[in-house]
């Protein structure tokens, strides 16, 4: 057990809040944060939960120049319970510890980071939105403080989580989108940073959706980089096929990010006995089955929607419609189950979600 003292600095004037039909995504915060330095020579220091204000840095601080930045995305869900739940965030500071090894960044205290949020929470708890679909989106974050303009692994750091009130992600209903197979740009290349949640591999994506919204389509879906062959991610999200009764994830490889979302889809699946493979899956694969009929649901999963169905590719020249455009029966399955858990409508065998 490590010990340590989270010190708090509580503010006096509370901001309003935004109403519930307003809240878009990550556009308001709340009125504290948690923030925690690196100092080389003495660790992680001083935990401290503060009044949520601009942070100030200098011009040359490492993250503006080489990008050392890792971050993690999670959601607070209100139960009909008036309780406050996390749904398994210490696969989140877990995975926030894997980013940081890739990117030379120290490690974190898992625990105190868990604790530090819970803490954090409870602090601006009446910022938990409860209109339905509402929740507390959680943004933990570290950067490279140091100002130095040499390429080496920064000596100061800066730890912080963020929350911010979300509206529901399906406010018209779940919609299937179409989705553009991207020929050119890559998301990630094995042996790069394509599993580690950071800044650089957003940054490198924004082009391929650029030219997808150009077209009218919402998403990119992501191929391989080095034969342009197999089917990564779509967006930033894991990607999920249901091809003659049976559904495919491709295999994480090192390239593609390991969802927590994916992982819970495929714990669902096996739960309901519904086939479920981890492998390379070829987009060729995916074609030939839309061609001969089998190809049956296609969805993303990640935090913010859960799942988001895909009602469209375009491949080329060519044109695949998935289910006439409609929400799969698989699909409708997995989100209405790991929606039920998050918000506590549902019992949770899994023992994923953990009370404030
Ligand atoms: C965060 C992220 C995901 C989804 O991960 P979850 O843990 O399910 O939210 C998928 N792909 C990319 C590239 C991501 O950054």
């Amino acid at each position: 057990m490590t010990t340590y003292q989270i010190s708090t600095e509580l503010i006096t004037n509370k901001k309003e809040k935004t109403p519930a039909d307003q809240l878009g995504f990550g556009q308001v915060f709340t009125d504290h944060m948690f923030v925690m330095d690196y100092v080389e020579g003495q660790g992680w220091v001083n935990p401290t939960i503060t009044a949520y204000a601009p942070i100030e840095l200098s011009p040359a601080a490492m993250v503006f120049h080489y990008g050392q930045a890792v971050f993690e995305g999670l959601k607070a869900y209100l139960t009909e319970d008036g309780e406050v739940q996390l749904f398994r965030p210490d696969r989140n500071f877990k995975r926030l510890n894997d980013s940081n090894k890739r990117l030379c960044i120290p490690a974190i205290d898992e625990e105190l980071a868990l604790n530090a949020l819970k803490e954090l929470i409870r602090v601006d708890r009446d910022w938990v939105p409860s209109a339905p679909g509402t929740s507390l989106y959680i943004r933990p974050f570290i950067i490279a403080t140091e100002p130095y303009l040499g390429v080496n692994p920064a000596k100061n750091y800066k730890f912080m989580i963020i929350l911010s009130p979300v509206g529901s992600y399906y406010k018209e209903g779940i919609n299937p989108v179409k989705i553009l197979v991207e020929q050119h740009y890559v998301r990630a290349v094995v042996g790069g940073t394509g599993e580690a949640k950071t800044a650089g591999n957003y940054a490198s994506s924004l082009k391929g959706s650029e030219l997808a919204a150009q077209q009218g389509y919402s998403q990119t879906l992501w191929l391989d980089g080095k034969e342009n062959k197999y089917v990564e991610e779509v967006g930033s999200m894991n990607i999920f096929f249901k091809i003659d009764g049976k559904v495919i994830t491709p295999a994480l490889n090192g390239s593609i990010l390991p969802g927590i979302t994916r992982d819970s889809m495929i714990q669902v699946l096996k739960s309901k006995n519904i086939p479920v493979e981890e492998r390379a899956i070829a987009f060729e694969e995916v074609l030939t089955a839309a061609k001969n009929g089998t190809l049956e649901e296609v969805f993303g999963t990640g935090t913010a929607a859960v799942i988001s169905p895909v009602g469209e590719l375009k491949w080329l020249d060519e044109i695949i419609a998935i289910n006439d455009g409609q929400i799969g029966e698989v699909t409708q399955m997995l989100y209405d189950t790991l929606l039920g858990i998050q918000y506590g409508t549902l019992e949770d065998p899994f023992g994923w979600t953990i009370k404030l």
